[in-house]
């Protein structure tokens, strides 16, 4: 899906910073912080600032376009991917994967009290594949 298409899909009126913050998180899949799309969208947008970058940033979130992670306790990071997963943050190279996770049928069993849940965060922690392979 393109930037602007997933702007009005979830009813935010696109404007040029928007989409550019739109297409940034479409292209690049490593749940990026503010921090990182505010450093890669700055040479093209001068008008950029990071309070805009997170504003926006937040107003995809309660659009429902966009997914926060407070994985890292450091930074906020945000995730294209709506749908439910887990994530794997590598303490080492503060990288943050997807991870599976149970099925929406399988979640029903989760819930002990009659509540109905609809968000689960899972959050594993450690040390990645990479990361121990050059510890060797
Ligand atoms: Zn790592
Ligand atoms: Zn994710």
């Amino acid at each position: 899906m393109k930037a602007l298409e997933r702007l009005q899909v979830h009813n935010i009126k696109p404007s040029m910073q928007r989409i550019a913050i739109m297409d940034y998180l479409l292209e690049n899949y490593t749940h990026p912080a503010v921090d990182e799309i505010y450093t890669a969208l700055f040479p093209k947008i001068p008008t950029l600032s990071k309070t805009t970058v997170y504003n926006t940033l937040k107003l995809f979130e309660e659009h429902d376009a966009i997914k926060m992670l407070t994985i890292d306790d450091k930074n906020t990071c945000f995730d294209i991917d709506t749908s439910p997963h887990a994530h794997f943050f590598c303490k080492k190279c503060n990288k943050i994967e997807d991870f599976n996770l149970m099925k929406p049928e399988q979640l029903k069993g989760l819930d002990q009290s009659n509540h109905l849940v609809t968000e689960v965060h899972l959050y594993y922690k450690g040390v990645c594949q990479e990361c121990l392979r050059s510890e060797e």
